[in-house]
């Protein structure tokens, strides 16, 4: 079933921290700070524009919400949850930071109908993690974690790949990590290195090193295979695409379409797998729905296997699956 999101952005107010990779204005997209009136003319227009109510949420993005003062963040809330229950949107998901989660935070969101929180771990390398200012440790993400799953929340994290000093290893330790906090939902962010952060300083003076498109095409596609075979939903790979980011985005992996990238590298493995060492002309069969993936933009997977000395053919069968293939040499 589709996921809807109603998305209300805040701005950089709500976070007292400037982790190396944020310029929240260039990440929200949103320069102006939503009010309670704000939030009920947006819910007011969505409520009567959508129709599958029950699987969309009031999303609050952007900054750190339960960073945010507390009567503003209140204020928010209470405007958000008069459009949730019966008939109305399904709840009301944040995304904060796992320093500031606790009882009473939680008691709150609770209270006025939130229920997801998503998480900002970015890393559970504290090496990375203190490399990038993020001012708290791996320890904090798994504490808030459990904290939020003991109260019923749908609990989501969020991790980037290619932050300073990270390794590949770390980006594999990482996932790891986060698969056994047993989060509902990821998010995957390979970096973009913004303009006015500490990243691009370190980046124009040659200190900061970031891996090259491909080898974060790569990681991200392994990740992503990994957490769905593990069960666990990745939402998203990738900033939204805004004028905001492409146009501040100096250097790193902003793309508008990571995820199919991720998916079209998937299938490339998987088919490099049975075809290794083999020359020739295969058919190859994928699930419906999953040819433009497996072919890849701009025929990229074609024109791979083609530069190994394989001719191959894609079509889709109903008999499949996933990323289930199924292959057959063409005399
Ligand atoms: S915690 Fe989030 S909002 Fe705050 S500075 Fe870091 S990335 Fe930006």
């Amino acid at each position: 079933m589709k996921h809807n999101n109603i998305a209300i952005f805040i701005p950089h107010i709500g976070c007292p921290h400037l982790c190396s990779f944020c310029n929240q204005v260039s990440i929200s997209g949103e320069k102006n700070i939503p009010h309670g009136e704000d939030v009920r003319r947006i819910c007011s227009l969505a409520i009567t524009d959508i129709y599958d109510k029950k699987n969309t949420e009031i999303a609050f993005f952007g900054g750190s919400f339960t960073a945010i003062d507390r009567d503003y963040m209140t204020e928010l809330l209470s405007a958000a949850s008069e459009f949730v229950g019966d008939g109305k949107f399904k709840g009301i998901r944040i995304s904060t930071r796992p320093d500031y989660i606790d009882d009473d935070i939680l008691m709150t969101l609770k209270h006025y109908g939130v229920t997801a929180i998503e998480l900002g771990a970015q890393s559970m390398s504290d090496k990375v993690l203190s490399a990038n200012e993020r001012g708290h440790s791996a320890d904090d993400i798994r504490e808030a974690s459990a904290l939020i799953k003991s109260y019923g929340f749908e609990l989501g994290l969020q991790m980037m790949v290619g932050l300073y000093q990270s390794t590949e290893a770390d980006e594999y330790y990482t996932m790891c990590e986060i698969a056994a906090l047993k989060p509902d939902t990821v998010r995957i962010y390979p970096v973009a290195v913004l303009q006015n952060t500490k990243l691009c300083e370190l980046y124009n003076s040659g200190e900061y090193k970031l891996y090259d498109f491909d080898k974060a095409v790569e990681i991200c596609a392994n990740l992503l295979y990994m957490f769905e075979f593990m069960g666990i939903r990745v939402i998203r790979i990738g900033l939204h695409s805004s004028e905001e980011v492409s146009s501040n985005a100096v250097a790193g992996f902003y793309h508008p379409a990571f995820k199919e990238l991720c998916e079209s590298r998937i299938f490339r493995t998987i088919i490099l797998s049975t075809l290794r060492e083999k020359k020739g002309s295969y058919m190859v069969y994928v699930a419906k729905g999953a040819l433009s993936k497996a072919i890849g933009q701009k025929k990229s997977n074609i024109e791979y296997f083609k530069q190994s000395g394989l001719n191959i053919t894609i079509k889709e069968s109903s008999g499949l699956n996933g990323y289930g293939i199924s292959i057959k040499e063409v005399k």
